[in-house]
Formats: C-alpha cells, structure tokens, sequence
C-alpha cells in the first residue's frame, strides 16, 4: 500500500497534544449569520431572554461573533481525555478496494458508548449548567444519539437529565432508550401529556408518532416552567459548532504534523454540528486567506435542506416556543418521510452553515438512503468499522469523489467525518439487506407545504 511507511494507518495525538480551546469559526466571517429573533416580537433574542431557555455561559457562547478562540474549562479537557483524541484514520483498505489514487482520510468518533461525535458538546452543555449551580436539564432526542451521549455527560456531573424522545423512536428503538434510563436520565415519549405543548399537540394530531421540532417544544416547556432547569440541544445552534470544533482542530494539528493538506473535506449534515465543527479550522484558513479548500455537506434526498430549501427565517421547533432563525430550511412544519431509516431528519440546518453556503462557501449535495447503505456496507467490509447510516452519507460522497478521481487520475486528499457507529441502527440494515428498503424523494408540491409554514417575518429585519 502505497504511503504506509510514512503515514500510520491511524494518526493519534498525544494528550498534550489535544486542542485547549475552542475555535469559533463565526469570529472569521465577514457576513456573520444572522441574529436569532423572538418568535413573537421578531426582534434580536437579547443574552437575557435567551437565559430563560439556555445556561447563561452557553448564551455568551451562542452570541459571540467576534472571539476566535474560547478557553475549554480543565473539566471539560479531563472528560474528553476518556475517549479522545479521536483517531485520524488513513482509509487505506477502502483507497485499495476503489483502485483510487485519491487518499482518504476519516476522523472517526465512534470511539466511546454513546457511539457518536455528540457527547463532545453534551459534556460542554452538561458542565456549563453544573458551573450555574442548575439541578438539570431537558433535551429532546430522535433516534436517540444526542439523548445517550446527554444522559452519559450528566451522569458523569451528578445532573438531573429529562429526555423526550420522538414517541417512534421510544418505540421502535428500546435500545438506546435503555443506554439512557442506564446513564440516570428520565425518557418520556413526545409529544406527552406531561407539557401544554405536548397535550395542544395530541388534541390536534391524535396518534402522531412524534417529531424532532415537536419534542424540542416540550423540552423547552419542561426547562422554563421549573426552577432550576435549562434546555440543551444536540445541533443546529452556534455553540453546539463551537464545541465541534475540537473535531476539526484535532486533524488540523493531526494533518499538520505529516504535512498533509486535504483538498477536499465532506461531512454528512443534519443540523450541522459535525459538519461545522470538522470544517471550522480549515474554513477559518479560506476566510482569513490563507489557503483554499472544498467543503461538501451531504444530506438525504428525503430531507434536503442545503440543496431544495429556502434561506428564511424560521421556527426551530413545531410549538413555535424557540427563537427563529435564519436558516436554509424546509419549513418547521415540513415531516420527513417515515420510511427515512437513515437520520439527519431535522427540517433546518445550522445558521453557521447556512450562511457559508449561501456565501458559495461551502457546496451541497443530496444523496438517496439505498446508495447510503450500501456505501456503508462497502465500508464495513474493507474498513472493519460498521458505521452510523448519517456517517454513511459521507462516506457515500467521499467514495464518488475517489471514484471520480479514479477516471481523472488525480490524487487528490480526501477528509471526511465518520460520525459515528451503526450498532443501534440494525432495523435499517435489516431492511437494506433483505431488499426492502426504499427511496423516498419529496415531490416539489411536498415542499411547498412545509415552506407555507415558514413564519412572515417582516423585510426589514
Ligand atoms: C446526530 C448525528 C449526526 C448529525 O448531526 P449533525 O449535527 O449534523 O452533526 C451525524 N452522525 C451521527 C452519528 C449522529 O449521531
């Protein structure tokens, strides 16, 4: 195999070696991503409303457009020393397996038992709120990864942890359910009786399985309506990138140290936390001028924010409680396809994000859950690691890049994110196996529906 003798197969850093701050991307942007607004008043959400919902640190941190580089508290270093630095793997075998002359290389962070890259912000979030003196937090959870890697975080810090999980997912996913009751955290299926929104919820949609923006409301609801509780989300907001961003800058100096520069850099893209936090060092390099890279975020056919919505503000939940943000979305009212096995099923993305893409900073593409599998199971074979159907977008649009420069003869480097582990996703490989699984692609009228409940927000904002 070619390179072996001058780069491992795995590039780890040593602990000293692992980043001391976070870097905020936002700081570099010239155009910053436009302020969150009060659903109601649709005015910039001042530090202080937003302290109703989140931690007050997290707040500052969700605010702040202009500092670089942000201090991580020596608790949040020793937590992350249990399962980090997270290898940087050359993807030698699948390289030999494509006959590319492209090289691969994926940051892989399925390394601990939540199984994904989420428990890197969870352990922020969760220490963030102890350091307020707060007794806990509320969170909402699709699949359940965000929700597990949660429960692990307050465990560790001695924090109550309320988790309402998409009533589907509760249902059909006992697995990481009971990760979580293992971990301390109270789960209750969405939309529940116990929240206002939840009941105004069932009243209107009798039988609803639930939705991601629909259990967001709830968890809002349950942290503002009891003393001593905070609400703490997984993605899409600028602080949940920030804290990603030990992602990226664990390559970078990883990268750094065999003097390897990545030509292109791809990540799968739900709300945007991986994706962020893997590319941030790299896009701060092509905002200051520094050196010049290709961004790819890959999402599914059947929720395709980047690549068919529209840059608007809107809702981040169904019950309409968050702030609204601006944002490429589908609409909050838009419900991804039951048949979607394969995550990133959130209607918006990351303001972050949306903004370097509108930028032309950074491209999209869009790619169908059965060439997602069995990208995945190609992966698995050669690579070993069965990997996160999200991950495997990624992965599916890494391979089609060394394909393509199979037929150039280019030999180009190739970063991409493995988010995480498939283990608790065997449903979806069970269907892709057996033949059953199935495409399914909105229609353009599909959309409009979910764009009509785009919020009117007047011009001038
Ligand atoms: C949650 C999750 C994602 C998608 O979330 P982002 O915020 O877009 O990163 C991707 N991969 C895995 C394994 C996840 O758990």
């Amino acid at each position: 195999m070619k390179d072996q003798n001058k780069i491992p197969y795995k590039i780890y850093l040593e602990e000293k070696e692992m980043p001391k701050q976070y870097y905020n991307v936002k700081a570099d942007m010239k155009k910053k991503p436009a302020p969150l607004l009060n659903p109601v008043s649709f005015k910039p959400m001042t530090a202080e409303e937003l302290g109703k919902v989140f931690c007050d640190e997290l707040v500052k941190q969700e605010l702040d457009d202009t500092t670089a580089y942000i201090d991580i508290p020596q608790e949040i270093i020793d937590f992350y020393k249990m399962y980090r630095p997270a290898p940087l793997v050359r993807a030698y075998c699948l390289e030999e397996k494509l006959g590319t002359p492209a090289k691969i290389y994926y940051k892989f962070e399925g390394n601990n038992t939540s199984g994904s890259h989420k428990l890197n912000s969870a352990i922020a979030q969760a220490y963030y709120a102890k350091k307020q003196g707060l007794k806990g937090v509320t969170t909402e959870t699709g699949a359940g990864q965000w929700g597990t890697a949660l429960s692990m975080a307050c465990a560790y810090l001695g924090l109550d942890c309320n988790v309402y999980m998409v009533k589907v997912s509760y249902e059909q996913k006992p697995f990481r359910r009971e990760v979580m009751r293992t971990y301390g955290a109270k789960v209750t299926p969405s939309p529940s009786t116990t929240t206002q929104v939840g009941r105004k919820i069932l009243e209107q949609h009798p039988g609803t399985t639930g939705s991601l923006g629909c259990a967001i409301s709830e968890a809002v609801e349950a942290a503002v309506t009891r003393d001593g509780y905070r609400y703490v989300l997984g993605s899409v907001l600028s602080q949940v990138l920030l804290h990603q961003s030990i992602i990226g800058l664990e390559t970078k100096t990883a990268m750094d140290k065999y003097g390897i520069k990545p030509d292109i850099i791809i990540g799968c893209a739900g709300g945007g936390s991986n994706l962020g936090g893997l590319i941030s060092p790299f896009m701060g390099e092509k905002l200051r001028g520094e050196a010049d890279y290709r961004f790819i975020a890959v999402e599914p056919a059947s929720c395709p924010s980047l690549t068919r919505g529209k840059y608007a503000y809107d809702y981040c939940d169904t019950g309409m409680v968050c702030p609204l943000q601006k944002m490429y979305t589908l609409g909050s009212g838009f419900i991804p396809s039951a048949n979607h096995a394969g995550g990133l099923r959130y209607h918006g993305m990351s303001s972050v994000l949306s903004e370097l893409y509108d930028q032309g900073l950074m491209e999209a593409r869009s790619v169908g859950q059965t060439e997602v599998f069995k990208a995945a199971e190609e992966f698995a074979r050669v690579e070993g690691i069965l990997p996160a159907p999200e991950s495997s977008h990624a992965i599916k649009a890494a391979m089609d890049e060394a394909i393509k420069c199979k037929e150039t003869g280019e030999e180009k480097t190739i970063l991409f994110g493995l988010t995480g582990t498939g283990y608790f996703d065997l449903k979806a490989y069970e269907n892709y196996n057996n033949g059953t699984m199935t495409d399914y692609v909105p229609t353009d009228m599909e959309l409009q529906e979910g764009f009509e409940s785009l919020p009117k927000v007047p011009e001038c904002i």
